[in-house]
C-alpha cells in the first residue's frame, strides 16, 4: 500500500548515519550510512520512511536531483547567549595580547558579563535568536547554549528562562535548544565567597528551574581550579546533574582525570591535553568535544582528533560559538579546521556534529540521524559528494534546513 505523508524529499544522495551502535568510535566513526540515491518520507514532524524508490506521496514532494541530504547539524557546545560584543578585545589579541591575560585584567569573558548583566531578559532573548539564525543558516538545526555570562543566581537564572524563552513561543527559533549550566565559566573576583555562592546557591537556583540540567566548569588558570571544580561537581552530582568541564584549554591542571573519575559525560577543549591522558578519555564513556576554532582563533593549538579517534574514544566536534575565543556559528567551518589541523576524515566530522553530538547532549534516540522515528530534521546541500562540506573553506550555506519535516530557511 502506497504510504502517506506531509514531505516526501525524492532521489537525494542521504547520509543516514543509520547502521550500528550510538556512540560512535574508531572507524565506525567512518560509517555514514550512506544511499546514493533514496527518498525520506515526513509525517507529524518524525521521518517514516527512508529507502530506495518508496512507495510513498506526500502533500509537499521535492525533487533532490542527487543532492546531499544529512541530518540536521548538532551543535554540542555553544554560548550563543551573550550580550555586547569583544571587537575592541579582538584588535587587542592581533595586536599581541594574549587570551588568559585580557581575562586576568578583568576583561575577556568578564566584559561580556557586565554587558549580559546589563541587558533585560527579553533582550537577551532577543540576542540568543539573533545568534542562532546564524547557526541556522548554516545547518545546525539543534543546539547546546550555556549559561556563564551572568556569574551571579539572579543573571545566571535570567540567562536560562532567556535561553528558554528563545527556544519556545512567538517569534523564537525553530531551533532544538537545551541549556546548560556554566556558572563557573569565570571567577568573579568583585564577590566574596564567590565559588561557595555559585556552588551553594546558584547551582541549586538553575537545577530547580530545570531538574538535571547538565553543569559545566571553566578550569584553567585565572578560572575555576581543580579543588573548586570538584567541589562544584560533587554539589552538581547530588542534584542528578549530568557533569561537563572546559578542560586543558591552555592548561593542563587535572581536571581531564577528574572528569573521567567522576563519569562525566564530556570533556571539552582539550588542546594542551598530556599525552598520557589521551588512552584515559579514549577508554572512557566521556566524550571528548573537540572545539577547532578556538584554536584557530587564540594560540593556533589543537586538540590530537587524529590520536584520540585512533584510540577508540567518542570525539564530537562544536562550534564553541562565543564572542571571545569562536566568533563563528558555522559548523562546517569547524568541520573544515577540524580535518586540517586535527586530521579527522570529513566522514569523521560529519559523525562528529551528528550522531555523537546528539549523544552528549542525550538526545542520541531521537536526532542526528535519518532513520525511522527519529526527528525530521535535516539539510539539503548543494554538493553530491559529503566530503565537500569540510572540503570549501568559509563557503556557501545549505539550500534548505527542515526542523520537524518543515523548511526553516531556503527550501
Ligand atoms: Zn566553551
Amino acid at each position: 500500500m502506497t504510504a502517506a505523508g506531509d514531505l516526501l524529499i525524492r532521489g537525494a544522495r542521504l547520509i543516514t548515519l543509520a547502521r550500528g551502535s550510538v556512540p560512535r568510535r574508531g572507524a565506525a566513526m567512518r560509517d555514514l550510512g550512506v544511499i546514493a540515491r533514496g527518498d525520506v518520507l515526513v509525517r507529524d514532524g518524525l521521518i517514516a520512511q527512508v529507502g530506495e524508490s518508496l512507495d510513498a506521496r506526500a502533500a509537499s514532494e521535492i525533487d533532490a536531483a542527487d543532492r546531499l541530504l544529512t541530518p540536521g547539524l548538532i551543535d554540542c557546545h555553544t554560548h550563543a547567549c551573550w550580550a555586547g560584543d569583544r571587537l575592541d578585545e579582538f584588535e587587542q589579541r592581533l595586536a599581541g595580547a594574549d587570551y588568559l591575560s585580557i581575562l586576568e585584567a578583568g576583561g575577556g569573558i568578564m566584559s561580556t558579563v557586565r554587558a549580559t548583566r546589563a541587558a533585560s531578559e527579553r533582550e537577551l532573548s532577543r540576542l540568543t535568536i539573533d545568534h542562532l539564525d546564524r547557526m541556522l543558516t548554516f545547518g545546525t538545526t539543534t543546539a547546546e547554549v550555556k549559561t556563564g555570562y551572568g556569574l551571579d543566581t539572579e543573571t545566571e537564572c535570567r540567562m536560562w528562562r532567556a535561553i528558554r524563552a528563545a527556544g519556545a513561543g512567538p517569534g523564537a527559533s525553530p531551533m532544538r535548544l537545551l541549556p546548560t549550566f556554566l556558572g563557573a565559566h569565570a571567577i568573579d573576583a568583585g564577590q566574596d565567597d564567590f565559588v561557595e555562592r555559585t556552588i551553594r546557591e546558584t547551582l541549586p537556583a538553575v537545577a530547580a528551574l530545570q531538574p538535571g540540567i547538565a553543569c559545566d566548569a571553566y578550569c584553567e588558570r585565572s578560572a575555576w581550579s581543580l579543588e573548586q571544580t570538584r567541589r562544584l561537581f560533587e554539589a552538581a552530582r547530588a542534584l542528578g546533574c549530568p557533569l561537563r568541564v572546559h578542560a586543558d584549554q591552555f592548561n593542563s591542571l587535572g581536571a581531564t582525570r577528574l572528569a573521567v573519575e567522576m563519569g562525566a559525560r564530556s570533556i571539552d577543549h582539550l588542546e594542551a591535553i598530556a599525552a598520557e591522558d589521551v588512552p584515559l578519555v579514549a577508554g572512557s564513556g566521556a566524550a571528548a568535544v573537540l572545539l577547532p576554532i578556538s584554536g584557530f582563533c587564540t594560540d593556533g593549538r589543537y586538540a590530537p582528533g587524529r590520536a584520540l579517534i585512533d584510540g577508540g574514544a567518542i570525539v564530537a566536534l562544536a562550534s564553541n560559538y562565543n564572542p571571545g575565543s569562536a566568533p563563528s556559528p558555522s559548523l562546517p567551518f569547524a568541520m573544515a579546521v577540524a580535518c586540517r589541523m586535527m586530521k579527522l576524515t570529513p566522514a569523521e566530522a560529519l559523525t562528529a556534529c551528528t550522531v555523537n553530538a546528539a549523544h552528549v547532549l542525550g538526545l542520541a534516540d531521537c536526532a542526528g540521524r535519518l532513520a525511522p522515528g527519529f526527528a525530521a530534521d535535516f539539510v539539503l546541500w548543494d554538493e553530491r559528494d559529503e566530503r565537500a562540506l569540510a572540503y570549501e573553506i568559509a563557503g556557501v550555506p545549505p539550500l534548505a534546513v527542515f526542523i520537524a519535516g518543515r523548511p526553516v530557511r531556503g527550501g
